[in-house]
């Protein structure tokens, strides 16, 4: 197997870490969607509402009480990007194994630059920063490529890199709405531990419908993860199914008020990230600088 080229160190902790307020914060509907920072964030919840209807957040720390009714801990997905030997031809379709209850296991997949990536691992650990990869690992993730796609023996690496989900003790995420009377109230949205991407649009109506129903000092609409219980969903709705999303005639959409021209081609994304050199793109009107190591890499490569 070829050696493994030294790697960038990508566990960057810039992320945004936990901030305790410096003073009292007011609001009357808190939305807690803060990720890796889920647990700590929730337990800056106050245990009942303010007088006059609105929150006031208290001064906290960072722990995160053994009662709490959730612990975020990191499950770090390791990836690698290859690029098949010449002549070889990437895989055509996404290889996926039979998903179990802890991970939808890894995944080799080809990329709209040919280039394959094999990943993510599904590793628990305790810091909330740490985005390395090791080589045990990569090595182990180079040899499933190979294992399900003979044709990449011999394939170069290109790059590893890592991502942090947000996974907590329970299989379902942590959304729900704890209402205090007077339109207020605290909206938890954590524990996306995977698939949020995917869950996002359906998550997003799924929230602004709980937040609609505290701010008019209703009781949420769907019954909560965190064991809120609402009336029934309407129409038959199943829970996190909005009823827009049931009935997409019954309540149309309204235009969006900006329309964007559509994203240009990649070939002419990739030839302005060559030309200008600092490792962005422009798009609608401005540099947006590319973070994600796939289209990097395959930007670079052209
Ligand atoms: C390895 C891996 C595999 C994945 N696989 C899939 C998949 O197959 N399908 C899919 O759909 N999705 C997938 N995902 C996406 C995964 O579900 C996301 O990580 C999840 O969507 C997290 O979303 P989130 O909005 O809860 O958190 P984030 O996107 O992390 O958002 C939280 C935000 O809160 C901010 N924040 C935190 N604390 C504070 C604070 N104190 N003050 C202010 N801001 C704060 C953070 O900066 C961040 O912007 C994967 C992710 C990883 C890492």
């Amino acid at each position: 197997m070829q050696p493994i080229p030294e790697l960038p160190d990508d566990a960057a902790a810039d992320d945004a870490a936990p901030r305790a307020p410096t003073d009292s914060v007011r609001a009357r509907v808190v939305i807690n969607c803060a990720g890796l920072y889920g647990d700590i964030v929730e337990s800056w919840r106050p245990g009942g509402g303010a007088a006059d209807g609105e929150w006031r957040m208290a001064h906290c720390d960072s722990q995160v009480g053994a009662d709490a009714a959730f612990h975020i801990t990191p499950r770090k997905g390791q990836f690698v990007v290859l690029a098949p030997p010449a002549g070889a031809t990437p895989p055509r379709a996404v290889l996926e194994l039979v998903p179990t209850q802890f991970t939808k296991g890894v995944i080799v997949w080809t990329t709209v630059w040919g280039t394959v990536v094999v990943g993510p691992t599904a590793e628990p650990q305790t810091s909330r920063d740490d985005r390395r990869t090791d080589e045990p690992t990569v090595r182990a993730l180079i040899e499933h490529g190979e294992k399900c796609v003979p044709a990449l023996k011999g394939a170069t690496v290109l790059g590893t890199y890592a991502g942090l989900r947000p996974a907590t003790e329970h299989r379902d995420y942590q959304i729900g709405a704890t209402p205090t009377g007077g339109a207020s109230g605290w909206i938890t949205v954590a524990g996306i531990r995977s698939t949020g991407l995917t869950a996002a649009p359906g998550i997003g109506e799924y929230v602004a419908e709980i937040y609609v129903g505290l701010s008019r000092d209703e009781p949420p609409v769907h019954v909560s993860a965190l064991g809120a219980a609402g009336p029934p969903p309407p129409d038959g709705c199943a829970v996190g199914v909005t009823h827009a999303a049931c009935n997409p005639e019954a309540a149309p959409r309204p235009a969006p008020a900006v329309r964007n021209a559509p994203v240009p081609p990649l070939a002419t994304l990739a030839a302005d990230y060559r030309a200008r050199g600092d490792g962005c793109v422009r798009l609608y009107g401005r540099p947006r600088r590319v973070t994600h190591p796939i289209a990097s890499y395959g930007m670079e490569a052209g």
